[in-house]
């Protein structure tokens, strides 16, 4: 498998009136060529950070990376300047977000945006631009592409809206795509409709995707590998199978216990994770999920667990992991 990004002790921060926010506190992982990695964790987790700063988005000030490395194409993108990023994103990297309005430009036609892009990026003539823009409206399975491209925006439904930006995100071939949320403002029916659309879309392209979302039931449709986020750190990281049916964090657990499930009845309750994520203004020294953590010994409030290898592709950073720590059983609901 040949390598496409590797994020590298990552460390990006915010400068704020109280002091510095820790939004993601050493942070690694790769993406191979076609594979599609999901990055999972509540809101706060750092996990939208972390794909923002990839493509270089985090407006400075307040954010800074303060340390670790993006390697991409050869390049670190941390060091990147505003010029070269302009080159890469959209054509090397594109990424799609949860609303389509944001990124979408309400004066402009759904047609002009997609071309803009393949003009700027491949120097496609205006007649390439357009018959390229008809044939990815196509693509992402808009009805009668050659009318839709002369609409704009507000003209198109919540999904549509949603396939046009795919559209847009893919038009280049991008190596990359970082999709946030893709899928969290649509209803569930379109939901999956734009999941099934994405990996269609990726076996054609064979462009890798990071998935940024909350939803672990998109995760298993959709990724091969799973890193899960918590306070800024990536606490465990496998295969699907891996993080499904041998979860080793107490944090994976809360989140697939959390997760609903087809074979369960209606009146079984969802199992939240009580408590709150640490302030990422004065992290905690030892593992960040302490305060949580039903299964927490006293080191690990005084020393931050290391991570280990479960495999040769999965790793946790859980004391539980250490050969010295007592056994316990993962919630049998967690496992199914
Ligand atoms: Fe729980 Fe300790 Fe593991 Fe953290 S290191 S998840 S507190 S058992
Ligand atoms: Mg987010």
């Amino acid at each position: 498998m040949t390598k496409v990004l590797e994020v590298r002790d990552l460390h990006v921060s915010f400068k704020t009136y109280n002091g510095e926010v820790q939004a993601v506190r050493g942070v690694s992982f790769d993406v191979d060529e076609g594979e599609t990695v999901a990055i999972v964790g509540e809101s706060g987790c750092g996990k939208s950070v972390t794909s923002q700063t990839i493509m270089r988005l985090i407006p400075n000030p307040p954010g800074f990376i303060k340390k670790g490395e993006i390697i991409f194409d050869g390049k670190d993108l941390a060091k990147a300047t505003e010029k070269q990023m302009e080159k890469i994103r959209g054509a090397d990297i594109a990424m799609i977000f949860q609303d389509p309005m944001t990124s979408l430009n309400p004066t402009m036609t759904v047609g002009k945006q997609i071309m803009e892009g393949l003009m700027k990026h491949q120097k496609m003539s205006q007649g390439e631009a357009r018959r390229k823009a008809v044939e990815m409206l196509k693509l992402v399975g808009i009805p009668s592409p050659e009318s839709r491209l002369k609409q704009y925006p507000h003209q198109f439904s919540g999904g549509m809206r949603q396939r046009a930006m795919i559209a847009i995100a893919l038009s280049c071939a991008p190596k990359v795509l970082i999709a946030d949320e893709p899928t969290t403002a649509l209803d569930v029916t379109i939901q999956a409709q734009i999941i099934d659309l994405m990996k269609e879309l990726q076996e054609k392209i064979n462009t890798s995707i990071i998935l940024i979302t909350h939803d672990l039931g998109v995760v298993a449709d959709i990724a091969d590998r799973v890193v899960v986020m918590y306070a800024g750190k990536v606490v465990e990281t496998g295969n699907l199978d891996e993080i499904f049916y041998n979860p080793k964090h107490p944090y994976t657990w809360g989140l697939l216990a959390s997760m609903p499930r087809l074979d369960q009845s209606e009146d079984q309750e969802l199992l939240p994770i009580p408590g709150s994520p640490p302030n990422l203004l004065s992290p905690p020294k030892g593992c960040p999920f302490a305060a949580r953590c039903k299964h927490a010994m006293k080191i690990c409030t005084e020393q931050m667990p290391e991570a280990t290898k479960v495999s040769s592709s999965h790793q946790v950073a859980c004391w539980l992991e250490h050969p010295m720590a007592p056994e316990v059983k993962p919630p049998a609901l967690a496992v199914g």
